[in-house]
């Protein structure tokens, strides 16, 4: 972004001290009074917005209302031992826990849990890197080589950081599983449904062709909040997380559900050792926070259950964004969608990802582009595709989040005739926006051969 410019046109505005002698006193004699105004707004001093992370406050207002339910005890004396269950395979999990996972996936109805053991995990983070280690170290496969772990692009851009953290002999990055020649060895594919970035449903690229691969589903966002339930998910590992189904982030708890003993027991032993197990007080929190979703679900029509209202919360911020965007189609556009119908809630609905994926132009940096208005989004390169692509964030704060729809109402296209006109001023475009705002110039390594969209953005 070097080279960027900022113009304010309203010059004699700035800090500007407005003087006014007309004013009388009390004896008649006129006195001089100053009003300070403050200075316009300009880029550089606009709230930075962060829309990078998938913190999901969104769903704080709802727990503000409704979280007394959810309220546990905790006396000095729970939790002392290491063990919860030592008839279960994960012996760590407290069977509180693995009841209230199976219930809500039963009145949900989106994953088959019978015949599935239940491991528990901090985060499906965790659960992710214990999955590679079960699968890598089984006795099929081939352990000569690291396995390459795949996953279609974009894909969600933890997964490669994770796999190349310890620079494992077990398994490596392989990329894109869209291009990858699965016929040569065992690997493993990792498949995220609905997506993390672009929202969309999946199924495996090239494990299924190729008889080599195994699966792991990530279904973090498989929940009627997001997206239309169609049926129950049936995989051999199918990962769920907390964080995304209730939006407690904070306690840290995932879970797969793992058909082969094999794989839950070698998940477990990876959790053994890494860390002997998973917090039994954020177990038990988020027994009863499912707990209690679940019973809502069993008493209440689904629209008036924690899902649908959040549904309905992830709707309209997806509407009011693409509001935002529809006159911006010559900068940048967001997928469609089609309407499915949920089976949990009994009507059909457009999916509402938990992440928008806005395309620009060939040539244009999608994220340096936000950059410029002081929103930070996630690039496409970080997800395995071209800058181009950007993710934000729609599950952040109400306040972050409206603030963000009114700065992207000010991206301006200028049209290369107009742009002439305002060339000659200066060296650099000044210009008045549709709302009386700055412009200012990203600088000509912004410049592309399809047009100057990307060189004026105005400040709000
Ligand atoms: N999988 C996907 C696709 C995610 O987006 C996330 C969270 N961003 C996770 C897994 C991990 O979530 P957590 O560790 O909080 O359970």
């Amino acid at each position: 972004m070097g080279g960027k410019k900022l113009h304010n046109h309203n010059n004699n505005n700035n800090g500007a001290v407005d003087t006014n002698s007309n004013n009388s006193n009390r004896n008649g004699t006129t006195t001089t009074t100053t009003t300070v105004k403050p200075p316009p707004v300009t880029l550089q001093q606009s709230p930075i917005i962060n829309l990078d992370r998938g913190d999901p406050s969104v769903f704080e207002p709802y727990w503000r209302k409704n979280g007394g339910k959810c309220t546990i005890t905790i006396s000095g004396h729970d939790s002392l031992s290491y063990f919860s269950d030592p008839n279960s395979v994960c012996w760590y999990m407290e069977p509180e826990l693995q009841e209230a996972i199976r219930r809500v996936h039963r009145v949900v109805g989106n994953a088959e849990t019978e015949g599935c053991h239940v491991v528990a995990g901090t985060g499906s983070t965790v659960l992710f890197q214990a999955a590679l280690y079960a699968l890598s170290t089984s006795s099929s496969s081939v352990a000569a080589e690291p396995m390459k772990v795949v996953c279609a692009a974009p894909y969600y851009s933890q997964y490669k950081e994770q796999v190349e953290l310890l620079q494992s002999r077990l398994y490596e990055w392989g990329g894109d599983a869209e291009t990858f020649d699965g016929s040569a060895a065992p690997f493993i594919e990792v498949v995220t449904s609905p997506n993390n970035p672009d929202g969309s449903l999946r199924e495996a690229a090239v494990a299924n062709k190729t008889g080599n691969g195994k699966l792991i589903h990530d279904l973090a966002y498989y929940w009627p909040n997001y997206t239309p339930i169609t049926r129950p998910a049936d995989y051999d590992i199918m990962l769920f997380t907390l964080t995304k189904c209730t939006g407690h982030a904070g306690s840290r708890i995932g879970w797969a559900l793992v058909k082969d003993v094999e794989v839950a027991k070698k998940m477990t032993t990876f959790m053994q050792i890494t860390t002997i197990g998973v917090s039994k007080d954020s177990q038990l929190r988020a027994a009863k926070i499912l707990d209690v979703v679940a019973e809502d679900c069993e008493q209440h029509a689904a629209d008036k259950t924690f899902f649908g209202e959040s549904r309905k919360l992830m709707a309209e911020r997806w509407e009011k964004l693409r509001e935002a965007v529809k006159d911006k189609k010559d900068v940048f556009t967001l997928p469609k969608y089609p309407k499915r119908y949920c089976n949990f809630s009994g009507r059909y609905f457009q999916p509402a990802p938990a992440f928008g994926w806005l395309e620009c132009k060939e040539g244009c940096d999608a994220s340096a582009l936000m950059k410029a208005h002081n929103v930070l989004t996630r690039g496409g390169e970080t997800f395995g595709v071209s800058s181009r692509y950007t993710r934000i964030s729609m599950i952040g704060r109400e306040e972050e989040f409206e603030r963000f729809i009114e700065r992207i109402s000010g991206i301006q296209c200028v049209d290369e005739e107009d742009e002439e006109e305002e060339e000659e001023e200066e060296g650099f475009v000044v210009m008045n926006g549709n709302n009386g705002g700055d412009v200012i110039r990203l600088g000509n390594e912004n410049s592309n051969s399809h047009g100057k969209w990307l060189e004026q953005v105005e400040v709000q």
